[in-house]
């Protein structure tokens, strides 16, 4: 196995910082796992599993092993006339996975289309946009404990799936390595039009194809591309709150938004961070996106630090005028 010692992570993180792990591997199938863990060197190292860094922000160096997954490869598991199961390996590259399946007439993940990121990290925290999120399509989540090397299979129920959560990202967060992903898509023609920019689009001459070009636009249009700006995405969640917080809200601004969510409601955090203010904030090479105050940006510093602080500071102010303890949703390490 090559094992790259003191390797920095610059390329490996859509944030762009320079930050360097102890130990990096490539891991490309099941048994470099198995050899991995068996090697007693690596029982009491810190472990992380690296898929394209795109929801991660390092603020120091690693001093553990980086599991850099590499595991390829999509199979049909079986089909019937309204459904196909594909299981597809963690290591494949998301939006390359939801073009395989438009370009085979796979309904069903498309709104899901130019999200950054591998297979394996998808239900990681149930990632979602456009009205969609991918614990609808999933069926299986398989994989291997860190510690004792066992494999199992979590099926959907066992997921434990919220709003940008799953049980990989609490409680097993680290422990288990996904390995690859069962989904299970319609064949026969179905979409998600619950958006609202979606309203424009004719329902009589939609197909897959022209719905995932009219995301990517969207998309391109909100979002700094990675390579050109560092970022992860959203930084924060959307809290979810009661009912009194949005009447004591409500009573200040006249453009507030918020949305209900299965009894209680969700505020977009965009509209909390613009209210204090910080929306196309820019200072010492890092800010907040100025199309769009939930991405934090990294215009060119080399390490997260700073991007961590800033986002302190961001959920301070946001707590003091709102009483809204704002949670991130990037892993910070
Ligand atoms: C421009 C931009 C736009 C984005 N838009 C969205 C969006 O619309 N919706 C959305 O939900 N997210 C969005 N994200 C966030 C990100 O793309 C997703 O969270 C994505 O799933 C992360 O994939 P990754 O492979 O890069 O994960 P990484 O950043 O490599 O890892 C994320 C976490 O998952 C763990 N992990 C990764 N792979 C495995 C594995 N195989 N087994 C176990 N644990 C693993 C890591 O240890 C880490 O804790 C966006 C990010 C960017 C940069």
């Amino acid at each position: 196995m090559n094992i790259k010692k003191n390797y920095s992570l610059l390329n490996y993180n859509s944030f762009c910082v320079d930050h360097s792990t102890h130990y990096f591997i490539e891991i490309e199938n099941k048994n470099q796992i198995f050899s991995f863990l068996k090697d007693k060197k690596y029982f009491k190292i810190d472990k992380l599993i690296l898929g394209g860094g795109s929801n991660i922000l390092f603020t120091k160096d690693f001093t553990g092993v980086v599991l850099f997954n590499k595991i390829k490869g999509i199979t049909k598991i079986k089909e019937d006339e309204n459904h196909i199961y594909l299981r597809v390996g963690s290591g494949e590259n998301w939006d390359k996975f939801v073009s395989f399946c438009v370009n085979n007439n796979y309904y069903g993940i498309e709104n899901l289309s130019l999200i950054p990121g591998s297979v394996g990290a998808a239900p990681i925290q149930n990632i979602g946009a456009y009205g969609v999120e991918v614990k609808s399509f999933i069926e299986n989540v398989n994989g291997i404990f860190l510690d004792d090397s066992n494999e199992k299979q979590f099926d959907k129920n066992s997921c434990l799936f919220e709003y940008r959560n799953s049980i990989f990202k609490r409680s097993l967060k680290n422990k288990f390595f996904i390995t690859s992903v069962d989904f299970k898509l319609n064949k026969k023609e179905n979409y998600n039009l619950s958006y609202k920019d979606f309203k424009e689009i004719d329902i009589d001459i939609i197909t897959l194809k022209n719905l995932r070009e009219k995301i990517i636009e969207i998309r391109n249009s909100k979002l700094p591309n990675p390579s050109e700006i560092g970022n992860a995405g959203s930084f924060f969640k959307n809290p979810l709150v009661k009912i009194d917080t949005i009447e004591k809200i409500k009573m200040n601004y006249d453009d507030f938004i918020y949305f209900k969510d299965n009894g209680r409601y969700k505020i977009p955090a965009a509209w909390l961070i613009e209210k204090c203010g910080w929306k196309g904030y820019k200072s010492n090479n890092i800010g907040v996106y100025e199309k769009h105050a939930l991405v934090l940006v990294n215009y060119g510093e080399s390490k997260g630090k700073k991007i961590k602080r800033l986002s302190e500071k961001i959920i301070e102010d946001v707590n003091n005028k709102f009483e809204i303890k704002l949670e991130s949703e990037v892993n910070i390490i």
